[in-house]
């Protein structure tokens, strides 16, 4: 049985009761597999969350989070005290509320970043983005220049994004719903029946399975640390001044 993603209902939610259903080792080592779960497994240019596992008598960290097949693995780095009598037992998931808040604002900060890119280059496509603190960018295709004064002017569109401060949506459509409205957008990597959208205010939205602020504010000042056009690819690193 598949995994329920709790994590994609609410980012602010840190802690979770779940079922354990499994205790297996793979090459990456030991892990724990719930009905559910509250951490976010690595995926989509987002890290992993961290936290630890609370059951009766024992606390086990988690070290890393992978999801395969539909089942997501919390790997752990500690020892599991009588882990044949811990299958079926209920547990509570706690996740590292620092490491998540900042791994959702990088995240969210590569979604502003392809709007205001797109201000500027219009006919630009955000093709990848890489949202780990410290060595964030975003990727796009069909750049032919950039304006030398590149980096200020997207740096005072994005300022003026995040002043507004608009509320970040999640709604549900299903590809060809989505096909029709943005049919400039690709759909490829999305092959599921329902489509899960992040919208930033009145910026078109993007399909996405990742985790993402409530509101801009929190990102507080982005810089712009470097852009590299190679052929027709961009690509722009960030990082934040978060708040
Ligand atoms: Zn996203």
């Amino acid at each position: 049985m598949t995994t329920a993603l709790i994590y994609l209902q609410d980012t602010d939610r840190l802690t979770l009761s779940a079922t354990i259903q499994a205790i297996e080792t793979d090459d990456k080592g030991t892990y724990l597999a719930f009905n559910q779960t509250v951490f976010y497994p690595q995926g989509g240019g987002q890290p992993y969350d961290t936290g630890y596992i609370e059951i009766p008598n024992q606390s086990i960290p988690v070290t890393a989070v992978r999801i395969i097949e539909g089942i997501v693995r919390h790997y752990t780095s500690g020892p599991i005290a009588t882990p044949e009598n811990l299958i079926g037992q209920l547990a509570t998931q706690h996740i590292d509320a620092t490491r998540r808040h900042l791994n959702a604002c990088y995240h969210t900060a590569a979604h502003l970043l392809s709007h205001g890119v797109e201000v500027i280059l219009p006919h630009c496509l955000a093709t990848k983005g890489h949202a780990f603190p410290g060595e964030a960018y975003v990727e796009f295709t069909g750049v032919s220049s950039i304006p030398d004064s590149f980096k200020l002017l997207l740096e005072s569109t994005l300022s003026a994004k995040i002043a507004a401060n608009p509320s970040i949506t999640i709604t549900e459509t299903t590809p060809e719903a989505f096909k029709a409205a943005c049919p400039s957008l690709p759909l490829a990597p999305f092959q599921t029946a329902t489509l899960r959208l992040i919208q930033i205010g009145s910026e078109h939205p993007i399909p996405c399975g990742g985790i993402h602020l409530k509101h801009l504010a929190p990102l507080g000042h982005m810089l712009i640390t470097k852009t590299k056009l190679k052929g027709d690819q961009l690509k722009v690193s960030y990082a934040l001044e978060t708040h």
